[in-house]
């Protein structure tokens, strides 16, 4: 793998499961165990082009076609305000 990260340009990455959190018009879907390479100086994540589109039709399939999500949470939201 001779892969170098966009930002910071170091080559070190490592093999990561985070938790994805795909926006589109002010919908949300939280997918966990998502793989992606790390960047092990900035923190920079890469995910491989597949597993972005299979977050997408996920997204589809749960907004577009009604499929029920494996759970739900209810997420709390604030405007913010200067004190
Ligand atoms: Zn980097």
């Amino acid at each position: 793998m001779n892969k170098v990260c966009n930002f910071c340009g170091n080559m070190n990455f490592t093999e990561k499961k985070i938790q994805y959190i795909y926006k589109h018009d002010n919908n949300y879907l939280i997918v966990n165990n998502v793989p992606c390479d790390q960047c092990e100086y900035c923190g920079e994540q890469y995910f491989e082009a597949n597993v972005l589109k299979k977050i997408e039709k996920d997204y589809n399939d749960i907004y577009l076609t009604g499929k029920k999500a494996k759970s739900e949470i209810t997420v709390p939201l604030e405007e913010f305000v200067e004190l």
